[in-house]
């Protein structure tokens, strides 16, 4: 598989669904979770699921996964995860220096091509109303090559309950 510079992602109706009830109910804290999906061989990411995790730190300005959670996510669904998201509620449009080293350390020195999503809030609910009119301007997406170093990829919502094969 190699990945290139085009990439993009795509995300079911579904999984989008689930990622903004998730982060609007926990809209104070940093929401995260994992991306369930396929990676094809262009190296474009399809997410067909959001599965949400604790945030052991419990915090507004960062996150981190239970090693545990992960793992039994990978049990249960060998190889479908793609990718992590987490939220900003304080509207953070961009990725934090911590996010980037996180991308840097996964995507290029352990060699897991996952994505990485950050939507920004405020999260009042309106967020929610702005996706399912087909704004996208909240949810940014990235990846860090080994070559082009860390890349924002571009986000399409699939738009039939028509889940990606
Ligand atoms: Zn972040």
């Amino acid at each position: 598989m190699r990945k290139h510079p085009s990439a993009r992602a795509t995300i079911s109706i579904k999984a989008r669904h689930t990622l903004y009830t998730d982060v609007c109910q926990r809209r104070y804290i940093e929401a995260c979770g994992l991306l369930l999906g396929h990676i094809d061989d262009l190296g474009n990411w399809h997410i067909e699921q959001v599965h949400p995790l604790p945030n052991i730190y419990n915090s507004p300005v960062y996150f981190e996964f239970a090693p545990e959670d992960v793992l039994a996510v990978e049990l249960d669904r060998p190889g479908e995860i793609i990718g992590v998201y987490h939220s900003h509620p304080g509207g953070l449009r961009v990725a934090s220096s911590t996010d980037r080293e996180n991308m840097e350390r996964v995507n290029k020195e352990q060699q897991i091509p996952w994505i990485w999503f950050i939507l920004s809030g405020p999260f009042n609910g309106r967020v929610q109303q702005d996706d399912e009119q087909g704004t996208s301007s909240s949810l940014i997406a990235y990846h860090h090559y080994d070559t082009m170093g860390l890349q924002q990829i571009s986000l399409e919502f699939e738009e039939t309950q028509d889940e990606h094969a």
